[in-house]
């Protein structure tokens, strides 16, 4: 299987802040790899080193096969990494299908039609603004505006945060539905369980180190240390 995402022996500071303490992980085409830990353990700074947006002070990106490490976000993106923030940040003031109007038109599977079609719900409310949606809804319109870019390896980070339990669950067969279609994904999560059922492999940082790197279906299955590890019981 051919790498996506290698990223090896990132250290990443904010300030005199070291946060990241050499963190190695690798995404294969196709896959679909969960980033796991407790609240500040360094997921967030570990997408941001990888998207060029924290420059880590030591170790490589290399996306596709090419060394990424120092390139701005916009390089990085060009490339094809499509990258969803914690925070669904869409425009509140235009309608469902303005804000899918916004990313340039781009070649590739993923066209409005075809996203309207994995988000039905998406398309019921195409003339309600963004700013009268449910989260789960946001979050939809989040993901359906980077998958517009048809990006080959899509980054998500927290999509389930602040969501009600049905529509988390939505949200969740919507990411297995894209990684059905091929699309490599990286899927970080505080909802472990869920994430873990959906995973190929997992990896868990604490305290901006990786503490655990395997299956998937692993550490599903031994809750006493998923506990231990990621703080999740
Ligand atoms: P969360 O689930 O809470 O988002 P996380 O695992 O994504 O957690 P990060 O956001 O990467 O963790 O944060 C890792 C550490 O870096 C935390 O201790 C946090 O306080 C610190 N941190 C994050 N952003 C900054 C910043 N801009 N400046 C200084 N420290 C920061």
């Amino acid at each position: 299987m051919s790498a996506v995402l290698e990223a090896e022996g990132l250290q990443t500071y904010y300030g005199k802040s070291h946060i990241l303490h050499g963190v190695s992980l690798t995404v294969g085409e196709g896959e679909l790899v969960a980033l796991l830990g407790r609240n500040g353990a360094g997921k967030t700074t570990t997408m941001r080193s990888i998207m060029g947006l924290t420059v880590p002070r030591e170790g490589r990106v290399k996306l596709f096969g090419r060394d990424t490490t120092g390139k701005p976000p916009y390089r990085v993106a060009n490339l094809g990494v499509g990258y969803v923030p914690e925070g669904r940040k869409i425009f509140g003031h235009l309608t469902v299908h303005e804000n899918l109007l916004v990313p340039p038109q781009t070649k590739g599977p993923w066209t409005i039609e075809t996203v309207y079609r994995l988000f039905p719900r998406l398309d019921e409310r195409r003339t309600s603004k963004g700013g009268r949606l449910s989260g789960g809804e946001q979050e939809m319109l989040s993901i359906a505006r980077a998958l517009l870019l048809n990006p080959k390896f899509l980054i998500l980070d927290e999509p389930s945060q602040g969501l009600a339990p049905v529509i988390v669950q939505e949200v969740m067969r919507t990411v297995g539905r894209m990684k059905s279609e091929g699309m490599s994904i990286l899927l970080v999560e505080q909802n472990a369980f869920l994430a873990l059922e959906l995973a190929d492999r997992a990896y868990v940082l604490s305290d901006g180190e990786v503490v655990y790197d395997g299956a998937a279906a692993t550490l599903a299955d031994d809750r006493a240390r998923m506990e231990q590890l990621a703080g999740v019981s």
